[in-house]
């Protein structure tokens, strides 16, 4: 199995890779802020309570994500592979989603870490907030408390994955297709 992780800040171009990678290596993409945007629209209690958070800026409890992950997990166990995207976000996490692999059988390949620079991510942010309306890319407080929360609690998960000899990362600036070529050729590395 090809399990990936797809690492960097907000509006490092997870997502936009994600798409792209997950029709080339056909995997099944998993991220944890769209699972939480469609709890919301379909108005469930964890999605109403997840949404008091992520309107701030704060992380949503560990407990509910990793029980969101172990679930889809389960529910796609025949996959070819997965790309977690915006998951892990803190070590309590990654511990819970290296024992999650174990559990199937499998294991993280590989962390590929996306690099941009700050002052470009709140460009991307607020330009992405205007078309989508997602609040938390529409204020540069919530953004700069996001930016926060990712230095305070997700950067040290690259630690996690560097001390297993699993972490790359890559430059983050350029086109979509010049990222997800170097996004390929780093996967490939591994693979081989
Ligand atoms: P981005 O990476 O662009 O900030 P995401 O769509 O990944 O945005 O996440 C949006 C929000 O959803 C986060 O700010 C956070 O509140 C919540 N969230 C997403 N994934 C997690 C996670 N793994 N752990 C805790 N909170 C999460």
């Amino acid at each position: 199995m090809l399990n990936l992780v797809l690492f960097g800040p907000p509006g490092a171009g997870k997502g936009t890779q994600s798409e792209l990678l997950i029709k080339k290596y056909e995997l099944k993409h998993l991220s944890t802020g769209d699972i939480l945007r469609g709890e919301i629209a379909a108005q469930t209690e964890l999605g109403m309570k997840a949404k008091q958070l992520m309107d701030k800026g704060m992380l949503v409890g560990d407990d509910v994500v990793i029980g969101m992950i172990r679930n889809l997990l389960k529910e796609h166990s025949g996959a070819k592979g997965f790309i977690f995207d915006g998951f892990p976000r803190t070590n309590e996490q990654a511990r819970a989603l290296d024992e999650l692999m174990m559990e199937v059988g499998s294991e993280i390949t590989q962390m590929v870490a996306l690099d941009v620079p700050e002052d470009e991510l709140i460009v991307r942010l607020l330009a992405r907030g205007k078309d989508s309306g997602r609040a938390d890319d529409s204020n540069p407080e919530i953004i700069k408390n996001r930016i926060k929360q990712y230095h305070l609690k997700t950067a040290p998960v690259a630690d996690y994955y560097n001390n297993q000899g699993k972490y790359h990362t890559i430059s983050g600036i350029g086109t979509v297709e010049e990222i997800f070529s170097r996004i390929c050729g780093q996967i490939d590395a591994v693979a081989k």
